[in-house]
């Protein structure tokens, strides 16, 4: 149950000595810190209130679909809640036949890639208890301004409330897509689709439909996904600067394979030369190279924190899109219908570019330009941005983080890939101190933390952010 009677002015909790802490956003991030504050350090017990505009708290963007062309990325085997317990939603769906109405679930080598929704359904239902006693209060509204009033944050919401907090968490990591500047004059087209990831969205592509897809990596998955189950057979062609293509699972389980960490590698064309070596090896070995990522991933923050800066960047610059097409791997179920659609001809993969785009009459021209060759003007009928979250734009995004920025509390993160904190992921203002009662949680603190997108670092994160207010408010609790 959402919390829905709030005053308007929402004092600190009834027993003031009871440290408030306000976390922004209910998605998975934001979900799990309650969850581990909430729980772990019970003897602890701060107010904890998550707002989040959706229903329930823990699905957010990714795990909020009831699209059935939608599954999870990682096996079921490693998607948890508990860091702990890695096989945790894995019983959670033998416990509650989550699988009953989707056997195509189950792969042949035993593991398990259910549909999102489900996953959605894992999390929310690990925090609808701590909802209902009132451990997690859900504010069920969108923060729309933060500012500082004395030791205290204070939030102002869409349903009018004001509420103050010692603590403020921001997980609001995924922002919506910005829409490539050559393709701007699409936004009147009835098929030109700005943002796949809002439910309904692809509604309007009819199955003959001729589809250019801007961007290839998991959302673009997605939307072959989709449409594919709603019975599309239009030709589709998806671009991207390089035309790498989001890669699949290894055939079957293998332990990560390497060394990254030890020593620690100084820059970013050794660590490359390094992961290239190492892929040699792992052949050798009998392994593939999904093996050799896995170790990177997993050394990911060793290897991440070692870097100056300057190297952090050139990494982002060079070698992001050839790291995210073979670190976010996609469902098996999900990379069969690329495949046949590729095979049967009806698919291209392209390495180009957009350099203009025009509505005509009821069609859309779009001139591409190839990495290699000249450009060319095509013909579709609907056109899909999928070039993913625009995190570099994560503090223009919303007016209350552009209020924070601007009154120096955040600033974007070096590398451009989230708000900027530090190793205990505190965000650091504007004149470069961290403020203790400001956290970041989740993949916005990766230009710190290195890898923080997928499920199991976001929750390892979790629990440190949880850890780490716990603390905070235990020295407090202790002062008072
Ligand atoms: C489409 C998609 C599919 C994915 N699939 C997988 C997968 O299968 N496996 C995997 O490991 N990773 C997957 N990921 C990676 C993903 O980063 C994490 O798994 C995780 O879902 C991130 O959750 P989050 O809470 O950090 O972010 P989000 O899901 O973006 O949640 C942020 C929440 O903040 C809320 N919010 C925003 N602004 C405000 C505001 N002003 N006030 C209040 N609330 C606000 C939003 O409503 C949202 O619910 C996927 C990511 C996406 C985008």
């Amino acid at each position: 149950m959402a919390d829905q009677d709030i005053s308007p002015r929402i004092a600190l909790d009834a027993d003031r000595r009871r440290p408030l802490v306000a976390i922004v956003g209910g998605g998975l991030s934001g979900a799990a810190v309650a969850y581990h504050l909430a729980l772990t350090w019970r003897e602890v017990q701060p107010a904890i209130i998550v707002f989040e505009p959706r229903p329930e708290i823990g699905r957010g963007l990714a795990y909020d679909t009831r699209n059935a062309a939608h599954r999870i990325n990682v096996p079921a085997a490693r998607m948890s809640l508990l860091p702990e317990q890695p096989e945790d939603f894995l019983q959670w769906i033998i416990d509650n036949d989550g699988l009953a109405d989707d056997p195509e679930a189950n792969r042949e080598n035993g593991s398990v890639f259910p549909r999102r929704q489900l996953f959605g359904q894992y999390v929310a239902a690990a925090l609808q208890p701590l909802v209902e006693t009132g451990a997690i209060r859900h504010r069920q509204a969108l923060v729309t301004d933060v500012s500082r009033d004395g030791a205290f944050w204070r939030l102002f919401d869409s349903q009018g409330g004001q509420s103050f907090a010692d603590y403020l968490v921001i997980a609001t990591s995924h922002p919506a897509p910005s829409t490539p500047r050559n393709l701007a004059a699409l936004a009147s087209h009835p098929r030109f689709v700005a943002d796949s990831t809002i439910a309904g969205s692809l509604d309007v592509i009819r199955p003959d439909d001729r589809l250019l897809i801007v961007g290839n990596g998991l959302t673009a998955a997605d939307v072959v996904a989709s449409l594919a189950l709603n019975g599309h057979r239009g030709r589709i062609t998806s671009i991207s600067r390089r035309g790498l293509r989001a890669r699949g699972h290894a055939p079957v389980a293998q332990d990560p394979f390497g060394s990254f960490d030890a020593p620690l590698i100084p820059s970013a064309a050794q660590l490359l030369r390094h992961v290239r070596h190492t892929v040699v090896d792992a052949a050798a070995a009998g392994l593939t190279w999904h093996a050799v990522i896995d170790q990177v991933r997993g050394q990911g923050h060793a290897i991440w924190r070692n870097l100056p800066v300057s190297e952090r960047r050139r990494l982002v610059r060079h070698l992001r899109p050839f790291w995210d097409v073979h670190r976010f791997r996609i469902a098996p179920q999900v990379e069969e219908v690329l495949d046949q659609a590729i095979e049967e001809g009806r698919m291209d993969v392209l390495a180009a570019s957009v350099t203009d785009a025009r509505v005509h009459g009821d069609e859309i021209h779009v001139t591409l330009r190839p990495r290699h060759g000249a450009p060319v003007e095509h013909v579709y009928d609907a056109a899909v941005v999928t070039t993913g979250p625009a995190h570099g734009g994560i503090l223009d995004s919303q007016p209350w983080l552009a209020n924070l920025r601007n009154h120096g509390h955040l600033q974007l993160d070096p590398t451009g890939l989230g708000i900027f904190c530090s190793d205990r992921s505190e965000a650091i203002g504007g004149e470069g101190a961290a403020d203790p009662t400001l956290l970041i949680s989740g993949p916005l603190a990766r230009g710190t933390f290195g890898e923080l997108m997928g499920l199991p670092q976001i929750t390892e994160h979790a629990v440190f952010v949880a850890q780490e207010l716990a603390n905070k408010v235990r020295s407090v609790t202790v002062t008072v």
